[in-house]
């Protein structure tokens, strides 16, 4: 039985979720084509890509000089083939530059070399940028002048930001002229791919847990794992693969990703989804726009 959730990220709103169907739906049709559940994953993560409303390729966050954009993404099937990039610029689908590097003999490309990895792969420049996510770093800038970050977000008031800065541009106070972040994941069945503008605030060369194995996903024969949310508090905790620990001791995925969501405090805003050869699950604590195909059915938020 086939089964797929895809998300369009924690903090986002339910009324995306036809975004994360059009996934679903692109990961069916795959599927159909061609029986690679990896590659299907793949085929619905760049459909979310695609579209600007969420935090992954075109619309992605941008870091906190705003002009740099850097993206995350990642693939991992259920027989342990990984491929991942970090902090990659203008390509448009960052998920299918990480399929490629999943036929490297490497696992994860970052910076600069994973962009000409890229060109050389026959991946074209673009610019992912958008008007809407220039409206979110003005969001972001105007709420860390007025120090009205989230909680999960505070730390970014205590620190003297010209002491941390590393971009090309020289450290100028922030002016309120504003990032909100939105990963983008989806499942086929032993097999996961996401992707990410990040989590903003964000200095250059900031990771999140997207790329890293057993962070940000986990793939193995029991069944598959991404999650969405602050990238730092997911990779302390190895999310992914603790959700994945818990469905092979038993866990349905749906219980382990609420049993996820649950090891963190309220104000860390955390999203799971998982499929299993027998079911799938999402938990959020937060709103997230996704979409299931529970295996004779399209459901959603
Ligand atoms: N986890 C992503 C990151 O921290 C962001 C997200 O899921 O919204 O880069």
């Amino acid at each position: 039985m086939i089964r797929v959730v895809a998300h369009g990220g924690v903090g986002g709103p339910a009324s995306h979720a036809d975004g994360c169907r059009a996934a679903v739906q692109a990961v069916l049709a795959a599927l159909d084509a061609a029986d690679l559940a990896l590659d299907a994953a793949v085929a619905g993560a760049v459909i979310l890509e695609d579209d600007p409303r969420f935090n992954a390729g075109t619309g992605s966050s941008y870091r906190l000089d705003g002009k740099t954009i850097e993206m995350d993404a990642a693939v991992m099937d259920g027989g342990g083939r990984i491929g991942a990039v970090a902090a990659i610029r203008r390509v448009k689908n960052p998920v299918l530059v990480a399929r490629r590097v999943a036929d490297s003999p490497h696992i994860l490309l970052a910076g600069e070399p994973a962009v000409r990895f890229a060109r050389a792969q026959g991946f074209p420049d673009h610019d992912p940028a958008t008007r809407e996510a220039r409206e979110k770093y003005e969001e972001v800038v105007r709420q860390l002048t007025k120090g009205e970050v989230p909680p999960s977000r505070r730390r970014w008031l205590e620190i003297d930001l010209s002491k941390f800065w590393n971009f090309e541009v020289p450290y100028a106070k922030l002016a309120p002229t504003g990032t909100i972040g939105v990963a983008v994941h989806a499942l086929g069945r032993t097999a996961v791919a996401l992707s990410t503008g990040g989590a903003s605030p964000m200095l250059a060369g900031r990771v999140g847990d997207t790329p890293l194995p057993g962070a940000g996903f986990w793939a193995g024969p029991a069944g598959s794992v991404a999650a969405t949310g602050i990238g730092e508090e997911i990779a302390r905790k190895l999310l992914s693969k603790w959700v994945y620990d818990r469905i092979e001791e038993g866990a349905s995925p749906a219980g382990a990703c609420r049993e996820g969501v649950a090891l963190y405090p309220d104000e860390i805003p955390i999203g799971l989804i998982a499929v299993t050869p027998a079911g799938w699950g999402a938990a959020n604590n937060r709103e997230m726009p996704w979409a299931a195909w529970t295996g004779d059915a399209l459901v959603g938020p």
